[in-house]
């Protein structure tokens, strides 16, 4: 038997995330966030399964762009931190790649670049996340410069929303209102809209948004929305069990026995720990299904292994299956648990876990 550990990437699922990010917004394109190889899905067999669908990708960085066009996409990409040096100015342009310029140095260096052809540029403002952008004059400037230098082309204003997901949304609405001002004097499209403003956020919806975590099927806004609700997983992680402990009232499980039994308990051990990206911070209490049945974590996540209460699941035993996230259990659960996001989950698992794509 093989080392049960899987992650099954259903893309077809993804395929109707994108379009629920489409419908939602019929008067914008959504560029397909795939950085991060696709949030731990694969972004060049993420990409593949969207082709049709999406107009343009978005990664970080050049290396992930070149990537997807190793693997042979050949759709628009844009960069959405830009440049991180001047020579990948030449690249970008060779590859079509789309670059959000966010600081004076891209600036200058696209200035000071040569190019067989010019550049789309994406001007990022900084609405109020504080982190990437120009301030509204310097954006000004920045158009103005980015049209005397013949260097670009289709330009276009962005921002990043650092509170879409929040249900108290004044912090949003006041970044909207800058970004709006902003346009007003710029006349230039706008990509504004992350996961949770496409789900729940019309008024943001510009001419491109930018949707990541929802296409991989984890709901941003936790069910507090009725659109989020109709995701559907991407990536199932599962595993099976490996051996079978019956342990006596008293006795610890694992790592500095954090789980002591209270009555008499049958624990799973089960192949997948933090070497395959399964955060450790997983408090006892953590969700998993065994056979299809919800039952917790008990004991501190290992490297290579975990320890699971099946004592109400008698017909568990070793090779049952278990899910740890995914077709039956929000990632979401798991995420609270791990006192994190499901953005670090899925992103986390790492290269030892197999995928399979469906
Ligand atoms: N746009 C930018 C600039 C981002 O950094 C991200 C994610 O980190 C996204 C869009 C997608 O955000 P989300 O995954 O919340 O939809």
């Amino acid at each position: 038997m093989s080392r049960p550990l899987r992650a099954d990437i259903d893309l077809d699922a993804l395929r109707h995330n994108y379009q629920l990010a489409c419908d939602l917004a019929p008067r914008s394109r959504s560029l397909a966030v795939i950085k991060a190889d696709a949030y731990g899905h694969g972004a060049v067999a993420c990409a593949h399964a969207l082709a049709d669908l999406a107009p343009a990708f978005a990664v970080a960085t050049i290396e992930e762009a070149l990537a997807l066009r190793e693997g042979g996409i050949t759709h628009p990409v844009v960069l959405l931190e830009g440049v991180f040096e001047a020579a990948e100015y030449t690249l970008a342009a060779q590859h079509d790649f789309w670059c959000a310029i966010h600081s004076e140095w891209q600036l200058a260096a696209l200035e000071a670049t040569e190019l067989s052809v010019p550049l789309s540029c994406w001007i990022k403002f900084d609405s109020g996340m504080h982190r990437l952008g120009f301030t509204a004059p310097e954006a000004i400037e920045a158009k103005a410069r980015l049209e005397a230098s013949g260097k670009a082309r289709d330009l276009h204003l962005m921002t990043h929303f650092a509170t879409a997901d929040s249900l108290t949304p004044d912090y949003f609405r006041q970044q909207l209102a800058a970004v709006q001002r902003l346009a007003e004097s710029l006349e230039l499209p706008l990509c504004l809209a992350n996961s949770p403003a496409t789900l729940a956020c019309p008024e943001a919806h510009g001419a491109w948004n930018r949707p990541g975590i929802m296409l991989y099927g984890a709901d941003p806004l936790e069910g507090a929305n009725e659109a989020s609700r109709r995701l559907k997983p991407v990536m199932t992680l599962s595993t099976a069990i490996i051996a079978v402990r019956e342990i006596a009232i008293g006795e610890p499980v694992g790592y500095a026995g954090r789980f002591v039994a209270k009555r008499p308990t049958r624990i799973g051990v089960i192949a997948c720990g933090y070497g395959d990206g399964y955060d450790r911070h997983a408090v006892d209490g953590t969700p998993v299904l065994v056979d299809g049945q919800e039952t917790v974590l008990a004991g501190k996540v290992s490297m290579d292994m975990m320890t699971v209460d099946i004592t109400g699941i008698p017909e568990a035993e070793v090779g049952s299956r278990v899910v740890l996230w995914g077709m039956g259990l929000d990632v979401n659960r798991v995420a609270a648990s791990c006192d994190t996001i499901s953005y670090t989950l899925l992103t986390g698992v790492l290269p030892r876990v197999p995928r399979f794509y469906h």
